[in-house]
């Protein structure tokens, strides 16, 4: 048993103040262990507290039977230093996706097969070669321990490679944060390299944990002060990760180097092995990818996605005041929803508008129905009224006269019970294309009732009127209309009355006409009579 060192020694004071230290940046750091980077930081502090107390007993209470213990119980939290720290700046960095399981398992090999030599280096000693646990300061590595500590050199020179490049390319504002990180990491590496190789102030004392405990208080201090370490990567993952447009990052020798899973959804990526290939192959599942997309600098369109889904694509060149072109950045934003409710706007817009153009065709229609005779297709008598009122009120104005012939089948009757009411039928239509042929502009002829006509003749005389009306009524009688076996032959009688002569309303008027009429009927028909002057 080695005495109990009585006079004043710095040393273990110095480990206990460390590990009080090192326990306050386990604490902090297990009160954020949901941010990136936390756990394995507290992982690093945890090991590193464990090294001094290792360190505190061995000074304190020595070496007891074994005098390999405490170096062996010492490797025990020591192998994972490199490793979490290697974690730890991966996360930093935003690659906390290179820990996969594989990579965790791999880690995890060379801790464990170093822990198996420190245990069994009694058998062969390729750990403490002939040191064997004597003084702190006569250490001598075996080949194993210097195998071991080049690769946690290895390890940590990696981590500080990615470090430096974050610093490198962080913006300002996190460029004090890495590189306090950096700073803080060559802590250790210093005090293990003036130890390792003899050159400690600290005789006797192994000046790592101490590094160790200061570089995991500058870290948790440079990460915890302003919540930074909560900020960066969980921004991202707020931010970038859990955003509904899609972003995609590529370097600038065009290679995918991030994409957040709404890209991943909206592009069919179903594998993150896409990261790091070149764009043209990372975007192999991009229906739709176009080379020329990076050959602009900056490019904003609508681009279809495979048959039916549309994006708004956005890139823009990333780049610095110092490099040109870093690479580009790509948005996506689907725009589907809002490109097929505009469609079904479109479809019910143009349905609208079919619509209109039918009722518009209808009412058309309605408006021709509701003035037309159906039998003959004249105007009826309704459109014959409303026209012939309009004719008046015009022709007091210009004093142009207004002419109506009024036009009544003879024998009609004889006709229907001779050969049927088809036949009586057939001869109204004949009656209505002969007058409607008749007619000239501005000229209206009307079905009036049963087997009465009424030819309206604006601006026409009475004299012209009788001629018109006799001339129509000679054709007419001259026609013989084919009708089954038969040849049918009628006549129509006709009163004429002119405006203002004879009448100086709609009603006055085709009374003078009726009475015209009636005349002509008396005379013995198939004749055109015109109406009597009003007597003055
Ligand atoms: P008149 O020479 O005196 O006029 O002798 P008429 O036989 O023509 O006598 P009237 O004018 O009184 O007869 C009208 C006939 O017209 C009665 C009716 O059967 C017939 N008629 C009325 N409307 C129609 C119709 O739409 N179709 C057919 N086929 N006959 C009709
Ligand atoms: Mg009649
Ligand atoms: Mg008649």
């Amino acid at each position: 048993m080695k005495p109990l060192n009585i006079h004043f020694d710095a040393y273990p004071i110095a480990l206990v103040l460390g590990v009080l230290l090192a326990l306050a940046a386990i604490a902090i750091a297990w009160r954020r262990r949901q941010a990136p980077g936390a756990l394995p930081l507290l992982i690093f502090s945890a090991a590193s507290a464990w090294w001094m107390v290792c360190s505190l007993l061995w000074r304190v209470v020595g070496t007891g039977a074994d005098p390999m213990i405490w170096f062996k119980l010492i490797f025990v939290g020591v192998v994972l230093i490199a490793p979490a720290f290697l974690a730890f700046a991966l996360q930093y960095t935003n690659r906390g996706h290179w820990l996969t399981r594989r990579i965790i398992a791999l880690l995890a090999i060379e801790p464990v097969l170093f822990n198996v030599a420190v245990w069994t280096d009694s058998y062969h000693g390729l750990v403490s070669a002939s040191w064997r646990g004597r003084g702190y300061g006569e250490f001598v590595g075996g080949t194993v321990f210097w195998i071991h500590s080049f690769y946690s050199y290895a390890l940590i020179g990696f981590a500080h490679i990615v470090l430096i490049q974050c610093f490198l390319r962080a913006p300002p504002i996190y460029r004090r944060q890495s590189g306090m990180i950096i700073g803080g990491a060559l802590v250790p590496l210093f005090g293990n390299a003036l130890t390792i190789f003899h050159l400690s102030p600290l005789p006797g004392g192994d000046l790592t944990p101490f590094g160790l405990v200061v570089s995991s208080a500058v870290i948790s201090t440079a990460l915890f002060r302003r919540g930074l370490l909560d900020l960066v990567p969980i921004a991202r993952d707020a931010v970038v990760e859990r955003m509904h447009d899609g972003v995609l990052v590529l370097d600038s020798q065009n290679r995918l180097v991030d994409l957040n899973p709404a890209a991943r959804t909206i592009l069919g990526i179903a594998h993150l092995d896409v990261l790091g290939k070149p764009a043209a192959v990372a975007m192999a599942a991009w229906h739709g990818y176009s080379p020329d997309y990076l050959s602009m600098a900056d490019f904003h369109d609508e681009v279809l996605i495979g048959n039916d889904r549309c994006v708004d694509l956005r890139i823009s060149a990333l780049s610095s005041k110092r490099t040109r072109l870093g690479g580009r950045l790509m948005v996506l934003r689907d725009i589907t929803p809002l490109r097929q409710a505009s469609a079904a706007l479109q479809d019910a817009n143009s349905r609208l508008r079919q619509q209109l153009i039918e009722i518009e065709v209808m009412q058309d229609l309605l408006k021709e129905q509701a003035i037309r005779d159906s039998l003959t297709g004249l105007y009826n008598r309704r459109f014959l009224e409303e026209t012939l009122m309009r004719e008046l009120g015009q022709s007091t104005r210009t004093h142009d006269p207004v002419s109506v012939v009024l036009i009544d089948l003879d024998h009609f009757k004889s006709i229907n019970d001779t050969y049927g009411h088809g036949a009586g039928d057939l001869l109204l239509q004949t009656v209505g294309e002969l007058l409607r042929s008749s007619c000239r502009g501005g000229d209206a002829a009307c079905r009036f009732g049963g087997e009465e006509f009424v030819v309206l003749l604006p601006g026409t005389s009475f004299s012209v009127a009788l001629q018109r009306a006799d001339q129509v009524r000679q054709e007419f009688m001259a026609l013989r209309v084919p009708f089954g076996e038969f040849k049918l032959h009628a006549t129509f009688s006709a009163g004429v009355a002119t405006f203002p002569r004879h009448g100086e309303d709609f009603a006055s008027l085709l009374n003078a006409a009726d009475i015209a009429l009636y005349a002509a009927k008396k005379e013995g028909r198939n004749r055109v009579l015109g109406a009597q002057e009003i007597p003055v």
